[in-house]
């Protein structure tokens, strides 16, 4: 069976904390499509630093940036404690909305124009749900930068989030920092249902299940 564009969402994109299943559930929609001759552009989409770098770099001298090491897996990543510093802290989420509108408009709009379906592993909510832990602002949709992220969504699109409990999400990856930071992240997320439009699925269920109601859940709306 051969399906249309057409038929589909502009965009559609799974959220979530690390090890909720997103990238499992996103290779299996590739395949679901790729099988029914969609064409589509798989986007792995993370806040990509552009004009940031030099403000990050003096974040980091200033020591607000630390870099820590996950015990379980020896990864190493960077806590970004903006929340700190007030200035820092009001101009962080406006560099980081440049950022993604600059990385937005290459990854997602120019190949919307270009006829392609996008399928994002990750989206606007993911980079809201960091930028509020950066700047412990849980009212950032409140503000400007936080009003502009959202409007960055394309109308057609369809954001799912797997939702899952922290201490499962913890057990299944090697390179999450703590079940605390996914406890934070995961009640983030679920702040962002509603303005965001996300349909929310558990993620406790079976791989087959899950993608299965996704399938479902997609056809009830195209
Ligand atoms: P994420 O992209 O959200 O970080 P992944 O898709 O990479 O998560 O999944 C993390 C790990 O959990 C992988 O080893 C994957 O096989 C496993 N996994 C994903 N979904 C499920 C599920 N529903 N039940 C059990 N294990 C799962």
């Amino acid at each position: 069976m051969k399906i249309s564009n057409r038929r589909f969402p502009q965009v559609l994109a799974i959220c979530g904390i690390d090890g909720s299943g997103k990238t499992t559930q996103l290779r299996m929609l590739a395949k679901y499509f790729t099988d029914r001759g969609v064409k589509f552009k798989y986007v792995w989409f993370r806040w990509t630093v552009l004009f940031s770098y030099p403000f990050l770099a003096l974040c980091r001298l200033l020591g607000y940036t630390k870099w820590r090491t996950i015990e379980k897996s020896g990864v190493r990543y960077a806590m970004r404690n903006f929340y700190r510093n007030k200035a820092i802290a009001k101009l962080w989420p406006w560099l980081f909305a440049i950022d993604t509108l600059i990385r937005a408009a290459f990854s997602i709009y120019i190949p919307l124009k270009l006829g392609y379906f996008i399928l994002c592993d990750r989206y606007m909510p993911d980079i809201v749900v960091d930028l509020m832990g950066d700047t412990g602002d849980p009212d950032l949709l409140k503000r400007l930068p936080g009003k502009l992220l959202v409007t960055f969504v394309p109308k057609h699109s369809i954001i799912f989030l797997i939702d899952l409990d922290e201490q499962t999400a913890y057990r299944r990856k090697r390179d999450t920092p703590s079940i605390e930071n996914l406890k934070e992240k995961r009640k983030l997320y679920l702040k962002l249902v509603q303005v965001f439009r996300i349909s929310v699925i558990y993620g406790g269920k079976k791989i087959e299940e899950i993608h299965r109601e996704v399938v479902e859940r997609l056809n009830l709306v195209t």
